[in-house]
């Protein structure tokens, strides 16, 4: 039986307590937090996302790009770049028309 210690809790557990992860070489990567620190943790992002929501407060955006398979980093990176500058436009454009209809 092969166990993990959770970098979380501390505590050592069987592997089954660990979700896992398929790396690209075919290889198992296991989390560093167990199932029930993950749970917990992915609850409290659920909350915050709730809240946030509730009093009317953004969300950090964060860019939900991946990298193509078939694209270099650097090609992903121009990509990534490329598109937080489009949403900073569109932002933009969206305050220049709040100034024109108030
Ligand atoms: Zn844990």
């Amino acid at each position: 039986m092969k166990t993990k210690t959770c970098t979380k809790c501390h505590r050592t557990l069987d592997l089954s307590e660990f979700y896992t992860r398929k790396k690209a070489d075919g290889s198992i990567y296991y989390y560093a937090h167990c199932k029930a620190c993950k749970n917990q943790a992915d609850l409290k992002n659920y909350h915050k996302k709730i809240e946030a929501q509730q009093t009317g407060e953004r969300p950090k955006r964060r860019t939900n790009l991946r990298r193509r398979k078939t694209e270099t980093l650097y090609e992903f990176k121009c990509r990534v770049i490329k598109d937080a500058w489009q949403r900073a436009a569109v932002r933009l454009a969206e305050k220049a028309n709040q100034h024109e209809s108030t």
